[in-house]
């Protein structure tokens, strides 16, 4: 057997406190269950305004490292997003290290419900990528700390399961509207083209609010399924996945992956707005002034799609689905101030809306 590594307190400060994505986070909670071969972190950035909430991943990440830089810079996102969504939540966020498809189980979804238990009720989790709502009703067993679990009426008045697509659809919608009516001087989406990368949960839902209020779609997407549901249910046309962000349309809906605006892109795009629910759109924080140099209207993504946790967070505080589309709503004043703001300062619009959440949580 190898000898084990030992590392120095030094070791241990500069690989944690000094980590470049640590900034100032309050707790961080490290666990491990031999019996379910569990291994998590759990990562509080901020909780002024409230409870940290936000979901919990789980991934087959390659290192710890890996999962900690991804733990850490999650939950410090997600402050920003709560306080820009006019919550009283903090940022948090929880990483399962383990391939989803292999290494999930009862048990050891039971034991990161324990450990969420003990962690208090100062992070509650939600889904995310690799943990479903019946993994965190699982957790729900052993603590009250996971959201998004309960059935409730959704904010079109019908009966949801839990999932914030449609909320997060939603708020897209209100946002892209906010976004036009700044850009184009009127918010009438009669016969406006807008191309949608990706019509998932969110970018479908998004297309038929759009096709009802009257726009021409365009979409791709690497489902034939989902295109074929776009096109015969919305008379959307099908764009090549390639050509989809540089075609001559009036917006830009992200609705697909991360980094879509990134060197490459972004000198193609003809859009004058980019307004769709992809969360980490810009590949560097550097693409946000690349898009103001090129006169594009980009309403931030955590901005425009927090209309999920916005409906999450109701889940809590008692579930009125007029207060909720009202909450929802809001989103559009927001995106109006920093549009505002960028357009005073000629900062970037992603810029001054970290600006505009530090001065709601820091305050
Ligand atoms: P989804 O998986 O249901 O939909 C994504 C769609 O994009 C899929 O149909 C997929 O086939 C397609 N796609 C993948 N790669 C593509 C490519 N290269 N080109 C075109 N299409 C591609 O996911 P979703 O829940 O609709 O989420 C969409 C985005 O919005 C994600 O970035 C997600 O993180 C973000 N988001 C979602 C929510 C929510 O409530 N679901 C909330 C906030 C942010």
């Amino acid at each position: 057997m190898n000898a084990p590594m030992i590392k120095s307190q030094d070791q241990i400060n500069s690989s944690v406190f000094d980590h470049a994505e640590f900034d100032e986070h309050e707790q961080l909670a490290f666990f491990s269950d031999k019996k379910t071969g569990l291994k998590a972190i759990i990562a509080v950035h901020n909780s002024n305004l409230g409870p940290a909430l936000g979901g919990c991943r789980m991934w087959n990440y390659a290192t710890d490292e890996e999962a900690l830089r991804d733990v850490l810079r999650l939950s410090k996102g997600m402050t920003y997003k709560s306080a820009l969504a006019n919550l009283k939540l903090g940022g948090g966020k929880s990483v399962i290290i383990g391939d989803p498809h292999k290494h999930k189980s009862e048990a050891l979804l039971g034991a990161m419900g324990r450990f969420l238990e003990r962690t208090g009720n100062r992070y509650i989790a939600a889904e995310d990528s690799g943990t479903s709502v019946a993994d965190l009703k699982v957790m729900g067993r052993f603590t009250d700390n996971v959201a998004g679990i309960t059935e409730r009426v959704g904010i079109n008045g019908l009966a949801c399961n839990g999932d914030p697509s449609p909320a997060t659809a939603y708020g897209t919608f209100v946002g892209l509207k906010a976004a036009v009516k700044r850009q184009y001087g009127h918010d009438d989406l009669k016969g406006l083209k807008v191309a949608i990368q990706g019509v998932g949960n969110v970018g479908y839902r998004l297309a038929r609010y759009l096709k009802l209020a009257g726009a021409e779609l365009f979409v791709s997407d690497i489902h034939q399924v989902q295109l074929q549901r776009a096109v015969e249910e919305l008379d959307a046309q099908v764009i090549d996945q390639n050509d989809i962000l540089s075609l001559d349309v009036d917006v830009l809906a992200p609705c697909a992956l991360g980094a879509s605006l990134n060197d490459q892109t972004i000198p193609l795009i003809k859009a004058k707005v980019i307004a769709g629910a992809a969360n980490n759109q810009l590949a560097s924080t550097e693409h946000d002034q690349m898009l103001l140099d090129s006169g594009i209207l980009y309403a931030p993504d955590y901005v425009i799609n927090a209309g999920g946790i916005i409906d999450i967070y109701y889940e809590r505080v008692g579930h009125d689905y007029q207060r909720v589309k009202a909450h929802i709503e809001t989103i559009s004043d927001t995106l109006n101030e920093i549009f505002e703001r960028s357009e005073q300062t000629d900062q970037p619009t992603g810029v001054v809306a970290d600006r505009l959440a530090e001065e709601r949580f820091l305050a």
